[in-house]
């Protein structure tokens, strides 16, 4: 059994060689797999109502792959409900979650919880995540839904283009304060775009830290190997 992590494929109709390449992916995974997908599968999210040939095509695709397929929620494509997970076939997890590799808890999170230095976003956080929020989102139509996820892209991409790329990574007190709290010794998120094996990241000098790229420019996943996880770029 191979047990597989990718994030923040960013599918949308603008980028067609990764929902190319995320086809091919889930086509060739086997059925004693694992997938996780840990948040942003998606560029943006409306509702499991909205649909178009890509959200189409993906939906099908996950629901064809023989693996045993598992999501979490990216702050981008958050509003993904029980329909598309049902759907598709696909368990979703809850935004900290911790499972078993090998004998060793792994703690898996999309990541941008631990960038508390992005305070414009940390304030927001606490409602974009809020089920009451979400709900009366929901009941808007699909237009003002739209109209709403675009606003909110074009806000995102100034407010990244405009905020220092320090503030943009992990707190390392954050990382340290939530590995405590579920007493791991390694985390894997995406989030950042910053692909990276770190080591040693507790205060005892215990402690790893497995980031997801983004795809883009190449693919990335970590993998279950011989000689445990492994974090590598393939291309697309
Ligand atoms: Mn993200």
């Amino acid at each position: 059994m191979q047990t597989y992590f990718i994030s923040d494929l960013h599918l949308h109709d603008a980028r067609p060689h990764c929902v190319d390449a995320f086809v091919r992916y889930l086509a060739e995974r086997r059925s004693e797999d694992r997938l996780y997908i840990l948040g942003d599968l998606f560029e943006a999210w409306i509702g499991d109502d909205f649909t178009t040939p890509m959200i189409s095509r993906v939906k099908s695709a996950l629901e064809q792959c023989p693996a045993e397929l598992f999501m979490q929620h990216g702050n981008r494509d958050f509003l993904i409900g029980q329909e598309f997970a049902q759907t598709c076939g696909v368990s979703l997890l809850p935004e900290e979650c911790v499972i078993d590799i090998a004998g060793d808890r792994t703690l898996l999170m999309h990541g941008d919880s631990l960038c508390t230095k992005d305070e414009a976003y940390m304030k927001v956080r606490p409602m974009l995540r809020d089920p009451n929020f979400q709900s009366a989102l929901l009941e808007k139509s699909i237009a003002e839904r739209l109209q709403i996820a675009t606003d909110a892209r074009s806000e995102s991409s100034e407010h990244t283009q405009s905020t220092d790329l320090d503030i943009m990574d992990v707190t390392p007190a954050a990382v340290i304060q939530t590995m405590h709290s579920h007493s791991v010794k390694t985390l894997i998120h995406g989030h950042t775009h910053r692909p990276f094996d770190h080591q040693n990241v507790l205060p005892d000098g215990t402690g790893r830290r497995l980031v997801l790229g983004d795809w883009n420019e190449y693919g990335w996943h970590i993998t279950t190997g011989s000689t445990g996880l492994i974090l590598e770029r393939f291309t697309l």
